[in-house]
């Protein structure tokens, strides 16, 4: 069946809806969101709810034959009533009028199809099926409102005020296309979507002037990928991966949140680890700037979140030295990533009244960190980069006071499919670890409220659906 998505002005056009049931209400309902002019019939009384909406908006009551015949008043007949018998026979007479049908159910007896609306005015998206599936119509429609921002239309205003100016500087219409895509889903338009109105035209400016003297700014997204599972990513995360023309990427993101990018993207690994520095910090940053200097929208995708040891802080620095435009998305940080998949809240009123996440990464086998402080109890510690220095890390709690059964837990690869619970206490987890072959990155949890993952321990990595883990390499992990 073949069917053409058409709006109509429903302020001038009339429909009625037959029936006396849900049905009929939930029809009535979808024609009343838009503000039709709706009427009601039925051979049947109302049920309650139906006769409750009809006083609500006191609409008209017609009889059944007058809905039928009254062709100029309601060109739109949706039946949700009557058998089959009647239905074909009301359908067929309707359309040989030229009418518009809906019947409930039965899309092979109707010629239109109600479909819902995703309102960004101006911009109006109806989504629709054949009838065959309506729940997946329905959850499409829930996934595109949260999916698109509410306040997208707003873009049209940042179009509506600039459109001679940019009609002049591209006579040409593919181009001046072109430029408006780029913009609207560039900097200026996040801008836009994100309320901030008087910023976005200031850009906007700044990029004409720009492409007046012949040049076009870039943009970096530095985006926090969370810790494995693409489903944490946040929605903005997801938009601006998809939109972005050049990714720099590095080994704490996983393969699947990567293969979100545009087909057509750039990629760029710049992966880090311990013994494999893929690109120095310095010339990453550089490279930042290189790529948003020749007018690209470059995706910096980081594990967890960008500003808790990710080095994400040096990176923007850089690019503000440059008037680069940037924007920062926070993650999901491994450290509440792993907790909740491995059931320990991190924070709890009986076991931690607060939480630390600190840099387990020793230089050379040994850290300056403030072991008085994090040995004290009633807080979680939680160890980011602490495989390697674990035995140093579990010594020093323990000679400055923690208690030895403290519980300990590692986590491998935390989100995936290849997590990994390893639990045990100060006194025994370098033992435990010892013949256990782990594959980064690993996380360290220390603190009572470890004991709890024996009772909330909920995900079953192999059941899990979403990352397969992480990319294969040797080493230890560092920042
Ligand atoms: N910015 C990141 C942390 C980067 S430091 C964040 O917010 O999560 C790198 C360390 O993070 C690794 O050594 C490891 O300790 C930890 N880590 C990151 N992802 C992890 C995961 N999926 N499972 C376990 N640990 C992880």
């Amino acid at each position: 069946m073949k069917m053409l998505p058409l709006m109509v002005n429903t302020q001038e056009f009339g429909a009625v809806v037959i029936g006396h049931d849900d049905s009929a209400r939930r029809k009535l309902q979808a024609l009343l969101r838009v503000n039709a002019q709706v009427a009601v019939a039925s051979e049947q009384p109302f049920c309650h709810k139906l006769r409750e909406l009809v006083h609500q908006h006191q609409l008209s009551e017609v009889s059944v034959q007058e809905a039928l015949q009254h062709k100029d008043r309601f060109p739109l007949v949706v039946i949700a009533e009557g058998d089959l018998e009647w239905q074909r026979e009301q359908a067929i007479k309707l359309k040989a009028e030229g009418r518009l049908v809906n019947v409930a159910e039965h899309a092979e007896l109707s010629n239109a199809t109600l479909a819902y609306l995703i309102d960004r005015h101006p911009v109006m998206i109806s989504v629709a099926s054949t009838g065959e599936a309506p729940v997946l119509t329905r959850i499409l429609k829930a996934r595109l409102e949260a999916w698109i921002p509410q306040s997208y239309g707003r873009l049209s205003h940042l179009v509506a005020g600039w459109g001679d100016r940019v009609k002049t500087l591209f006579p040409n219409k593919k181009h001046r296309e072109r430029f408006w895509s780029q913009q609207l889903q560039g900097a200026a338009g996040e801008l836009m979507i994100a309320g901030r109105e008087q910023q976005a035209e200031q850009l906007l400016e700044n990029n004409l002037e720009v492409i007046e003297a012949d040049q076009l700014q870039g943009e970096v997204y530095l985006v926090g990928a969370g810790p494995g599972d693409p489903e944490l990513l946040t929605l903005r995360a997801v938009r601006l991966i998809q939109q972005a023309d050049v990714v720099l990427y590095d080994r704490l993101v996983a393969p699947e949140i990567v293969d979100l990018c545009r087909s057509d993207a750039e990629r760029i690994y710049v992966g880090k680890a311990r013994s494999d520095h893929a690109v120095p910090q310095g010339e990453i940053n550089q490279l930042l700037v290189d790529l948003a200097l020749q007018g690209k929208r470059v995706l910096r995708l980081k594990g967890g979140d960008p500003f808790i040891f990710g080095r994400g802080g040096e990176e923007i620095d850089k690019l503000s030295q440059n008037k680069i435009p940037f924007q920062v998305v926070p993650g999901i940080t491994a450290a509440a990533g792993c907790a909740a998949y491995a059931g320990i809240p991190l924070t709890h009123r009986d076991y931690a009244q607060s939480v630390r996440f600190v840099t387990g990464h020793l230089k050379d086998g040994t850290t300056n960190l403030p072991w008085a402080e994090l040995a004290s109890s009633a807080q979680t510690v939680v160890f980011y980069m602490g495989l390697v220095g674990l035995p140093e890390i579990a010594r020093q709690l323990v000679a400055h006071g923690r208690a030895g059964d403290t519980p300990v837990a590692l986590i491998q690869q935390g989100t995936t499919r290849n997590q990994r619970n390893i639990v045990a206490t100060l006194d025994t987890i370098v033992e435990h670890i010892a013949d256990k072959k782990l594959e980064p990155p690993t996380l360290i949890i220390v603190g009572e409220v470890v004991s709890l993952h024996e009772k909330l321990n909920w995900f079953d990595p192999e059941q899990a659906g979403g990352s397969h883990g992480f990319w294969a390499r040797q080493g230890e992990e560092s920042e």
